[in-house]
């Protein structure tokens, strides 16, 4: 295949002062590929997701992101990706004082300047999408966790992403909840969003994945699909995580 990628990571190197988060992570995503991300605690996951839309930066390397290079930090160009990449975190990160609605329209409102009633409509659209429209006026505080995460979903769809990166989307929800949340990241997937997904649901992986990716220690180990991944891990410390896990 010779579409050309939509993420492009090359030789990415990341430190915390003096420890060294990253080491040279080699990463191509193409359009409409979903891609899952896992591996042990404190390996690098969130940091790498987290340098696509420039939460944080790379010290060393090249990231590029649907042609826009974010190497050079401009501000110019990180807007550009954020407008492009939408995130989900485990901790939902709604806005407490806003209603559904409202959080799903903040941000198309004041950073792509549509009007409210286009907003609303868009929202609404999304908030039907994951199952939620009746939540509208309610605050997040009013809904249960797996509700929240659908909101977080829904108002990162609003910005029109070309990318949704996910980080543990349902590490803080109790069992019951799972199962709606990765519904609804299942459907994404299905109508062809490109998603980045770091989570340790391995069922999720196993259905959704084109590519499953193990990183310890900063570095990329194994990347696979998903059958060669669980069916013949090759490094040793993919086999001791997959019998961990699994
Ligand atoms: P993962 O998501 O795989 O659990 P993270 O990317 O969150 O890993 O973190 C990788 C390592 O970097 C961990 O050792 C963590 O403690 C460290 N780290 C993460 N964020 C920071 C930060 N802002 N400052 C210093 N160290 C950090
Ligand atoms: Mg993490």
């Amino acid at each position: 295949m010779t579409t050309t990628p939509i993420i492009r990571i090359e030789k990415a190197n990341k430190w915390f002062g003096q420890f060294q988060v990253l080491t040279d992570v080699d990463l191509e995503v193409r359009p409409g590929e979903r891609i899952v991300i896992c591996g042990p605690s404190g390996s690098g996951k969130s940091t790498l997701i987290r340098c696509i839309n420039h939460l944080e930066k790379i010290e060393k390397g090249r990231i590029e992101v649907d042609g826009i290079e974010l190497s050079g930090h401009q501000r110019k160009s990180v807007d550009a990706v954020r407008r492009e990449v939408g995130m989900v975190f485990q901790q939902f990160n709604l806005f407490p004082h806003l209603t559904v609605l409202q959080n799903c329209t903040l941000s198309p409102m004041h950073s792509l300047g549509i009007a409210r009633e286009q907003a609303e409509e868009t929202a609404m659209k999304f908030l039907k999408r994951v199952r939620i429209p009746e939540q509208a006026q309610k605050y997040p505080s009013q809904l249960s966790g797996g509700q929240q995460q659908r909101v977080a979903i829904a108002r990162a769809l609003c910005m029109n992403p070309k990318i949704m990166l996910f980080d543990e989307p349902t590490s803080a929800l109790d069992p019951e909840m799972v199962k709606e949340v990765l519904d609804t990241m299942i459907s994404l997937a299905e109508d062809g969003m490109t998603m980045l997904c770091v989570t340790h649901e391995m069922g999720f992986a196993r259905q959704v994945a084109d590519r499953v990716i193990f990183m310890a220690d900063g570095r990329v180990l194994e990347v696979a699909p998903p059958k060669t991944f669980f069916g013949s891990p090759q490094h040793s410390k993919l086999k001791a995580f997959l019998g961990q896990i699994l």
